[in-house]
């Protein structure tokens, strides 16, 4: 019989972790099958999918409509070009159902398979639609401090992971960054609401010391979970459009993870009653069954987009018909109101559940919890002389291990627990997921201490 974690651990390269210390751990989990809100690996052990995959698995795991459109789909046509004067039905289809769901406020698609070609392409259209509208000289974008955008080595450039950059750089010239909205733990020192939002007022002195003919785009996500489920202010993002709109600089929307029903609306920027200029998606756009992402143009985007303009080199893959048939079917699936207002319900539920059993537990940091995107800080032990004091990086692996063990799949990332399960997961796994938290933490005091 095949030992999985070993042969992964040989044959695959493990990007994220090391492969000496999967040796020494026997990892890594090798998922072998999946049903609704669980995840069974290569040796038979069953956990709760807490975290959808990485926020991709919205309408659960092995969903009979999405697994019957994509069987249909690739019968019936299973690849063919679809740029250059080409297209298929499935990807029409998809792009009409999508453009739909979002009322029609952007109403032109295109392709891409994830979620840094997505925002790539997001930026890239930013860039070509000011020098196609005679202003070549905005091509700066700006991005912010403790977000990530993605892998490839702009979207990188974008992202807050000097680490990573630092080893396979140099990036792309052309990038800079604004303050982060996390009121927890405000960058400028201030406090909410006597900031008069400072973050924002950022973005406009940053772009005038830039000179606005210089930059072309800001780009953000709604509610970042790179930095913790961090909610900004209810003033922060309508503050942000008007900055935007005023020095003409295009407000791209990184909708990767927050996007598709995520935080209990098709799109999270509706939660904060904003449309921006172009939208990037993927993850949960095929629930994860396919690789899929979308970028999304404004209709006065769309229409101010000169004919031309969009002479740049696309993907192989774009509009993949059978990817695009499991996005259609998933859509189908997400895009109704008793889904969205199942994730508010769920939101509240296991925003309680977390409160109630974590609360006042040792080493249990911040609560934040946003739709159904969660995160719990895990707050280090006091630094004692003589004594040293785990890393966070530590702790979390620690953790990651226990709740593993515990039959709770999910990721601790630098001291903090992501969280976001199915969007159509039954009420209860709320507090199955908080029960898992508890025990772990617990299991954290004890070995602290
Ligand atoms: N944008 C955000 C907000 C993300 O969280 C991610 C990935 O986690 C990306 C972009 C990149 O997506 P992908 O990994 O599909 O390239």
């Amino acid at each position: 019989m095949t030992d999985y974690p070993a042969t992964a651990r040989e044959r695959i390269w493990q990007f994220g972790t090391s492969h000496r210390k999967m040796a020494r751990t026997g990892g890594p989990v090798v998922f072998d099958t999946a049903d609704g809100c669980h995840l069974v690996d290569s040796t038979g052990r069953r956990y709760i999918d807490a975290l959808s995959g990485v926020w991709v698995v919205n309408a659960g795991h092995s969903h009979p409509d999405i697994v019957a459109a994509m069987t249909a789909q690739a019968t019936r046509l299973g690849y063919a070009l679809s740029e250059e004067g080409f297209a298929n039905t499935a990807a029409v289809d998809l792009a009409t159902r999508l453009t739909d769901a979002v009322d029609g406020v952007y109403d032109r698609v295109y392709f891409t398979t994830g979620g840094s070609e997505s925002v790539e392409m997001a930026l890239r259209m930013a860039r070509l639609y000011h020098s196609a509208r005679g202003k070549p000289g905005k091509r700066t974008v700006i991005s912010r401090q403790g977000s990530y955008h993605g892998t490839t080595l702009f979207t990188l450039g974008l992202s807050s992971y000097d680490i990573f950059s630092r080893a396979v750089g140099p990036l792309p010239d052309g990038l800079a960054k604004v303050v982060h909205p996390t009121c927890a733990d405000c960058p400028l020192g201030r406090s909410y609401p006597g900031c008069a939002v400072g973050c924002a007022q950022d973005l406009a002195d940053t772009i005038e010391r830039l000179g606005p003919d210089t930059v072309a785009a800001f780009v953000a996500e709604p509610v970042s979970t790179s930095a913790g489920v961090a909610v900004p202010p209810p003033e922060y993002w309508p503050a942000v459009r008007e900055i935007c709109s005023r020095y003409d600089v295009l407000l791209v929307a990184d909708e990767v993870v927050t996007g598709i029903g995520r935080c209990g609306d098709v799109l999270a920027t509706r939660r904060f009653g904003i449309e921006a200029d172009i939208v990037a998606l993927a993850k949960a756009l095929t629930s994860g069954y396919a690789p899929l992402g979308a970028v999304l143009t404004h209709r006065d985007i769309t229409t101010g987009m000169p004919a031309n303009a969009l002479l740049i080199p696309g993907f192989t893959f774009t509009g993949h018909p059978v990817a695009c048939a499991a996005a259609t079917a998933n859509l189908d699936i997400l895009c109704r109101p008793e889904v969205h207002d199942g994730v508010h319900r769920k939101s509240a539920r296991l925003a309680t559940a977390l409160r109630d059993r974590l609360g006042g537990r040792p080493h249990v940091g911040g609560i934040r919890v946003f739709g159904l995107l969660a995160a719990v800080d895990l707050e280090p032990p006091p630094t004692v002389p003589g004594r040293r004091t785990p890393s966070a990086a530590e702790l979390s692996q620690l953790m990651t291990g226990w709740l593993l063990e515990s039959g709770l799949y999910t990721r601790v990332v630098e001291g903090c627990v992501q969280l976001g399960p199915p969007l159509l997961a039954p009420d209860d796994l709320m507090d199955a997921i908080a029960d898992h938290l508890a025990s772990a933490f617990d299991r954290l005091a004890e070995h602290l201490g």
